[in-house]
Parts: C-alpha cells; structure tokens; sequence
C-alpha cells in the first residue's frame, strides 16, 4: 500500500469512498475500449463507414486543448455513436463505469441531437430507459440534466427546456450551457433559462472556461440567469468569487480537464480548487469527460488528497459539500449523507 508521506488517503480509500459526479458530459464519459467496440460493430454492418478507429484517435499520448477538444465530438464522437444501438450501448457503458467506481449519486448531462432515425425526443427518451432499466442501478441513482449548446439559436435552446420540462417526471432535473466557449452570445438565453427556472428545473451553466468567455459582461449575463451551480469558474475576478460564495451557488470542479486541457495554468497544486476548498460554499469535484481525460471520479479526490495534504476525514467533508449542492432533491441528500457517515465510523 502507498501512501504519501502528508496523507493517510490512499487508492483504496478514494475509491471506496461514496462519491456524488456532478458534471460528467454522457458523451464525453464514453471510454475509447468503448467506442472501439461500437466502432468495430458499425464496420461490421457498414465495411465503407468513413470513420477512423478511437483507439487511434484518442491514444493515450493525446493531449487536448479548447481548439481541439470541441472538433472531436461535433465532427467524430457524436458520428460515431449516432445510431440507437450505439446511443443505448454506450449510455449503459457509462453507467457502469461510475458505479465501478463507487459514485453513488449522478448527473449526466448530454445535449439533446437528432441523427439517423432518431429524434432529439427520442434520444433523450432512450438514455432515460437506459437508466430506468440499469441494472444495480439502486447503488447509483442517476439523474439527467439537459444542455444547451453556446452555437445554438435563442429557439433551439427554447427547444431544450420544452424538453426539459417534458421529461422532467422521467428524471431530467435541470438544464446547462455549454460547448465550445470561443462561441455564442449567451446573452440570447435568458429567455430559455428564465422559462426552465419558472418550471422548477435546475441550472447550471459552464463560467469562465476560457478568457474568452470570462468578460465581465458575459459573466454577469450568466449570473443574471439565476444558477444554481457553476462548471469551471476559471478565469473569475476575486470579487465575483465572493458574490458567487454569497449567493451559494455550488462549483463543479474538473481538475484533471482543466489541468490536460490546460485550461489552468500549472498543475494540480496550482488549480483554483486550492483557493475554494477553504472558503464557505459546495463544491463537487467532477470528472467532465471521463473518456478523454481518463481520470475517473476517485483519481480526483486522489489527486486532491496527495497535492493538499488532506486527509481521510477532510475528503468524507469533501463528499458531503458536494451532496450540499445536487439537484436531486432532500430525500437523496439525506441518503448520501447517511452513506457518509456510516463511512467514517
Ligand atoms: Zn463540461
């Protein structure tokens, strides 16, 4: 057993340890073994299909950025995984892979997209069976949070809520912004946000990813809609920070996306998680795309523990400020804090 010279934590204990993923992207939770296997059926029924290899694609030795990143879904992932057996495949894939990984509350968030044959309706309506019908899926309940694409239109992303609040008895708890964020005037959401707030749904928006999406008047546009948590928070001017702790809104951290994509500068001890986990407000460390960054949920509460010398007791109070802020409702608050505790005896 290893164990760092300022931390008891160890493998075992962070994946043991009863987790809650906050942001996870369905598409990009997708493993590269698993779009290899779809891939490999898809070339078995369609020998011409024009697609290359994920494996190939998404080596190891890949580094991504946010000129890069983006591409990859809109012109290979969201190809590949078009069809309703690929959609239902991979859904399944990545339920399982957080369950492996000892997450026991979840909310994936995909943005609702229409291909062959299926309707963004029907999509929607297929990942929701995938998660009715999963099995274990007591161990890991899972709820879905629809996103809105930056490049979309004022009606398209009007389009999203509808559908949001449609499925909103099926599980479907909030809505998101999100997508490449060089793009977009998000300023043509309010109305859509405004309409999903008035339906009860919750909101969480990607903030300040980039410098690029981080003026002040974006960012004060988006805290205009009224979240409820924020992905990110990067590039945040020290007295937003404060308004966004006074306004207890809740921050999904992704460490190791913002780290490899280097969206942060440095590594893991110089991300802004060192500023937050001392200040009063949630945060969830979340894994974003788990099939590009390859660090599943209990790596990050590793990494975390090894960079600030936290210890076994400081993660289980980790967990819970992030059970603070899921959009799941009391009940399953209550639960996942009587997991927490029952942990720590
Ligand atoms: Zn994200």
């Amino acid at each position: 057993m290893t164990q760092s010279a300022t931390t008891d934590v160890d493998a075992a204990f962070t994946l043991s340890l009863p987790k809650v993923e906050l942001h996870a992207h369905l598409t990009g939770s997708i493993t590269p073994q698993c779009l290899h296997e779809i891939w490999q059926q898809r070339k078995l029924s369609d020998p011409n299909l024009a697609l290359g290899d994920p494996l190939e694609l998404l080596s190891k030795d890949k580094t991504w950025n946010a000129t890069t990143f983006f591409p990859l879904f809109s012109s290979y992932i969201y190809a590949l995984c078009s069809t309703r057996e690929s959609i239902i495949y991979s859904t399944n894939s990545v339920l399982q892979n957080f369950k492996e990984d000892g997450v026991v509350y979840l909310e994936l968030r995909t943005t609702p997209r229409s291909s062959e044959g299926v309707s963004k309706e029907a999509y929607i309506g297929l990942v929701l069976g995938c998660i009715d019908n999963f099995e274990g899926k007591e161990a890991i309940p899972t709820y879905l949070i629809l996103s809105i694409d930056r490049r979309s239109t004022a009606s398209q992303a009007m389009e999203v809520v509808d559908l949001a609040i449609r499925y909103k008895e099926r599980g479907v708890v909030g809505v998101d912004l999100c997508g490449d964020p060089s793009k977009g005037d998000v300023s043509v959401f309010k109305a859509a946000f405004t309409k999903a707030k008035q339906h009860g749904l919750k909101i969480t928006l990607h903030f300040a990813e980039v410098p690029a999406s981080s003026s002040e008047l974006e960012l004060e546009t988006l805290l205009r809609f009224g979240p409820d948590r924020l992905g990110h928070v990067i590039h945040v001017p020290e007295e937003m920070a404060h308004e966004i702790m006074r306004r207890r809104i809740g921050l999904e951290l992704c460490i190791s996306c913002n780290v490899q994509a280097s969206l942060t500068e440095g590594g893991v001890g110089e991300h802004h998680f060192g500023w937050w986990k001392d200040r009063e407000c949630s945060i969830a460390l979340c894994t974003d795309d788990l099939g590009i960054f390859g660090s599943p949920l209990s790596n990050e509460y590793l990494l975390v523990a090894e960079t600030f010398g936290l210890s076994r007791k400081e993660l289980l109070k980790l967990s819970g400020r992030a059970v603070e802020c899921i959009f799941g409702g009391e009940e399953e608050k209550q639960r996942l804090l009587a997991l927490l505790v029952r942990q720590e005896k």
